[in-house]
């Protein structure tokens, strides 16, 4: 009997340590709206590799960046933690410049660091906007390699009495003198940027295929550059969609949606996919900027379209609990549910602002996240509870409004029944706006002071 029990044990210990852990591909887009893709409701923007992935997996209405601009918001992405925890946010630069000295500290566990201590062969292809410098590249943060440009590709800027309008319809690549890296290596300078999205494609497919014939399962980090502005897209997506160069650019990365998948299909070893963005459009630059759809604002602010993304999730060959979510999430959440899909633990030494999603992606229980907290900078601008949310503060048109307009009461949404934020429900609700801030002040307790990393410039050379 005894000898029976050994043996059944063996087995199951055989078996849990030789099942293949899971692949995982997370597409992150810069500045894309929630209203983009065809599958949330935009009008002429045709999205069908998105939409296909949406029917087949899983189509989230309420998920949440960790800020509204994108270093802050990648490194939420990339730590689980949110960016007032290490110093990747700030109320002077609101993101890193080629300028900068900072990046994300080499104390951050990153998903790719967690994931390689699972024996998980690592990618990052794409923006990376963590810090420049070699020491906060992705080869120094858990990434086997690198493919990309390293910040947004309006910088660098080289003044040309052109616009970025004009720059994008002459196709000016070189008014912005922004590098394409190879791990640490500079490749090209400036980047080519209209087949941009087309070389991140196929470096990506390249190290899915080359994963699919190891052993290692694989992690692969798709950050297009676009549609940032200025918009650049290969010669033949020019003219592809009708609604002009900013749905040329999106049916693009549509394209790129659809080269992955195909490759992902040719395995059948597990792979979840995932597609998001980074925050949300850049309303300022009109027609070259996206659509939040019937959310508020967009980039740069805490109003539900500046930080509800559109996203989709995926898996092959065994499918999500197909459907629409409407539960809250966060790609603080990527770090935890990843980590645990890949049968590991985060770690217990600091504090994470992600949960697992996992019992939403297999349909067995609801989203662990109820509430989101929505930074500006360095300040706790407004907070979600349930359906409800409460901003203490606002500001609007990134790069626009200058000072912050205070709330005192706070403006109150119900997001279910208003998810536009039009109507202010403060006036005798004053047992919701105590709720909410009490869980603004629980929230503000768990936050250290840390060193800030965008704030520090690399010095001139005289
Ligand atoms: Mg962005």
């Amino acid at each position: 009997m005894l000898r029976i029990i050994v043996l059944l044990v063996g087995l199951v210990l055989s078996v849990s340590v030789s099942a293949k852990k899971p692949n995982f591909v997370v597409i992150f887009c810069d500045d894309l709206g929630y209203g983009d893709l065809s599958c949330f409701g935009h009008a002429t923007i045709k999205t069908p590799n998105l939409d296909a992935m949406a029917v087949h997996g899983q189509k989230w209405t309420s998920f949440y960046v960790a800020a509204s601009v994108c270093t802050p918001s990648r490194a939420g992405l990339m730590t689980g933690r949110l960016p007032i925890r290490n110093g990747m946010c700030s109320d002077k630069r609101s993101v890193l410049f080629p300028d900068s000295a900072g990046g994300l500290p080499q104390t951050e566990i990153t998903i790719a660091r967690a994931l390689k201590q699972l024996n998980y062969a690592t990618a990052a292809v794409g923006k990376w906007h963590l810090g420049h410098l070699p020491h906060y590249l992705p080869t120094s943060h858990g990434f086997d390699s690198y493919f990309g440009i390293p910040y947004s590709n309006d910088m660098d800027r080289v003044r040309n009495g052109k616009n970025h309008y004009e720059n994008a319809e002459t196709e000016d690549i070189a008014a912005y003198n922004v590098p394409l890296l190879r791990d640490e290596k500079e490749l090209e300078r400036p980047c080519d940027q209209r087949d941009i999205t087309r070389r991140y494609t196929e470096e990506a497919v390249k190290f899915i295929k080359t994963s699919q014939g190891g052993r290692k399962p694989y992690f692969l980090y798709l950050a297009h550059s676009l549609p940032h502005i200025p918009l650049f897209r290969h010669k033949d997506f020019h003219g592809h969609s009708s609604a002009g160069i900013y749905g040329d650019v999106i049916e693009e990365i549509d394209w790129s949606v659809g080269k992955v998948l195909e490759q992902v299909k040719q395995s059948d070893d597990q792979t979840y996919v995932v597609f998001t963005s980074d925050n949300g459009p850049w309303l300022t630059f009109k027609t070259h900027g996206g659509s939040a759809g019937l959310l508020r604002e967009g980039k740069g602010s805490t109003w539900e379209g500046g930080m509800r993304e559109p996203t989709v999730m995926w898996a092959h060959p065994k499918p999500l609990a197909k459907g629409i979510v409407h539960d809250m999430g966060s790609t603080l959440d990527l770090l935890p549910t990843l980590v645990s899909l890949a049968g590991g633990k985060v770690p217990s030494d600091r504090t994470y602002d992600g949960y697992d999603l996992t019992p939403v992606l297999h349909g067995t229980g609801p989203s662990p996240r109820k509430s989101m907290f929505f930074y500006h900078g360095e300040q706790l601008f407004a907070v979600r509870h349930g359906e409800h949310k409460a901003h203490w503060f606002t500001k609007e048109r990134y790069l626009g409004q200058k000072q912050a307009r205070t709330h005192n009461p706070p403006l109150l949404y119900h997001l279910g029944h208003d998810p536009s934020e039009k109507h202010n429900i403060a006036k005798d609700n004053d047992e919701i706006i105590t709720r909410l801030a009490k869980i603004a002040d629980e929230h503000k307790a768990t936050v250290k002071p840390v060193e800030n990393q965008l704030e520090t410039r690399i010095p001139k050379q005289k």
